[in-house]
């Protein structure tokens, strides 16, 4: 007899779901997520995760019960959990993907590995994205990327035989509430669920996808022409391999020469995706410690408390009040909604990093919790590559007139979201862009200069270079700066 828990973690799903499809050859299964106060607790975590979650966990709650499988879903730390439920279920396998998450969720899944060794529970972990697990270096990963993405898509398995005492209808199947949790209120977020998601990816690519490549870059026209499916991925309630054959159809059967192209540039940000993810899974300290350890100890904050100074210009930019208006209007959208697109997000970076000179770590904990689309891999590298401590990528910095100029000539976006811009409530910029940007620049040209940092270079090319060329191109260019007029008021 053979009896399974399906251990849900980042994927919240029925479709392409290999745990599940095991589950439904076994004589006895329960499915299972984890509310744990490692996560809830963590300096990444946002009431609009835990909001967003919960209808996530909603909709697959719904899902499975109607195909005969419970959906239990228990607060603690993991392994407490697994093996109180054991004593209510012996089981003999544990089923899940593999998870490239943070630091205390990679802790956990050993800490697991470990309680599934001493009870003889074999723990089986299914990829689920392009991420390859114990990848010596990147010769070959585009190809397995393909390969991976192109193989069929598992089944979504029509029933389950549940545990004995754990049919859907013998179990409570109640969901915590925001406030079991611990948390007041969280702020509106998107309809959540693999339904959601289809729909979602469905409207991309019947149409949204048109003037992708047009509107990617203007918060104006990005919150609808971009395909909008990042908070899908990260919790896994799309599957990337789904949604890439899903856009390939949609590419051949195309009519549209203009949406087959919109589609194309789509379809390669799939793979940025994953190769970025992979930077995370081959070297987990990134998120904590710079790729290039020449560049350790350049701005206060790293290994040091932050200044003063320092904690003040952090507080501005996170509240946008910097006077930078594009910085501060971008800032109050990613509050309000969750999200922002990449250009924005990566200006937003680069003014952290170079016009206020502050470390990665603490700006991109507050953008972490503040994107529902939060993808440590993603993030933590893009993170470093705006800030210029990746040692391979060409120093990017934005300068935020330029970018008002070219994404919002007419302003509408800067007054859409600063009401007070123009009057006296609204703050003088709280650095001079000439005098900060000068000494950035000594600072990193100085430093990538040394023969340390060439050596370190070629090390870091090797292990997380891409090796195909189309793979990631943006933020390796360099752009000049345009030095902007910031008077009281001026848009640009
Ligand atoms: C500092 C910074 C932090 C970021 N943090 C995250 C994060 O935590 N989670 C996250 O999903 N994305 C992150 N991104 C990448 C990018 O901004 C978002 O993926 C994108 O804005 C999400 O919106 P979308 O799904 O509509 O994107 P689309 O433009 O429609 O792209 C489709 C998908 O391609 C992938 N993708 C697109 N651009 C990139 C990129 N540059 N790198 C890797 N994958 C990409 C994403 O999975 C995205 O959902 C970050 C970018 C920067 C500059």
């Amino acid at each position: 007899m053979k009896t399974a828990v399906v251990w849900f973690k980042r994927d919240l799903r029925m479709a392409d779901h290999a745990p599940l499809a095991e589950a439904a050859h076994c004589d006895a299964a329960v499915g299972l997520f984890i509310l744990e106060p490692a996560w809830l607790t963590s300096p990444e975590c946002h009431p609009r995760h835990v909001d967003w979650l919960l209808k996530c966990l909603d909709s697959l709650r719904d899902a499975l019960a109607a195909r005969g499988l419970p959906l239990l879903v228990r607060t603690g730390e993991a392994v407490a959990v697994l093996a109180a439920l054991r004593r209510e279920f012996h089981f003999a396998h544990l089923l899940s993907h593999e998870e490239t998450g943070p630091g205390w969720s990679y802790a956990r899944d050993r800490q697991v590995a470990q309680w599934c060794r001493s009870q003889s529970v074999a723990w089986a972990e299914f990829p689920q994205t392009g991420v390859v697990r114990r990848l010596k270096d990147r010769k070959g990963w585009a190809s397995r990327w393909q390969h991976r993405m192109d193989a069929a898509c598992v089944p979504t398995p029509q029933a389950f035989k549940a545990a004995r005492g754990f049919t859907p209808a013998e179990v409570a199947l109640n969901l915590p509430t925001l406030r079991d949790l611990g948390i007041a209120a969280a702020p509106d977020t998107p309809p959540g669920g693999e339904t959601a998601g289809q729909v979602m990816l469905a409207s991309f690519l019947s149409g949204r996808a048109l003037g992708y490549r047009r509107n990617l870059s203007s918060p104006l026209t990005a919150q609808t022409g971009c395909s909008r499916l990042s908070e899908h991925f990260a919790f896994g309630t799309l599957s990337m391999r789904t949604v890439h054959q899903a856009t390939e159809a949609a590419i051949q059967n195309s009519s549209s020469r203009e949406l087959s192209y919109g589609l194309r540039g789509f379809s390669s940000r799939l793979r940025w995706h994953c190769h970025f993810m992979q930077k995370l899974e081959d070297e987990p300290d990134i998120e904590w410690r710079n790729f290039a350890r020449s560049a350790d100890g350049l701005r206060a904050g790293d290994g040091a408390p932050m200044r003063e100074m320092d904690r003040e210009r952090l507080q501005a930019w996170c509240e946008g009040r910097t006077g930078f208006p594009m910085v501060d209007a971008c800032m109050r959208q990613l509050l309000a909604t969750g999200w922002l697109n990449f250009r924005m997000r990566a200006m937003l970076v680069s003014f952290a990093a170079y016009h206020l000179w502050l470390h990665w770590r603490e700006p991109g904990l507050f953008l972490a919790r503040q994107f529902l689309d939060f993808e440590p891999g993603i993030h933590w590298s893009q993170m470093q590559m705006q800030s210029g401590t990746t040692g391979i990528n060409t120093l990017r910095i934005y300068s935020p007139a330029k970018q008002s100029l070219d994404q919002d000539p007419q302003g509408h976006y800067i007054r859409q979201w600063i009401p007070e811009f123009g009057s006296a409530a609204y703050p003088r910029p709280i650095v001079d862009e000439r005098s900060a940007l000068a000494f950035a620049k000594e600072q990193l040209y100085g430093l990538r200069q040394t023969s340390e940092a060439h050596r370190e270079a070629g090390a870091i090319q090797q292990k997380h270079g891409s090796r195909k060329s189309g793979l990631p191109s943006t933020g390796t260019r360099t752009r000049r700066v345009r030095e902007p007029d910031t008077r009281q008021g001026s848009l640009f």
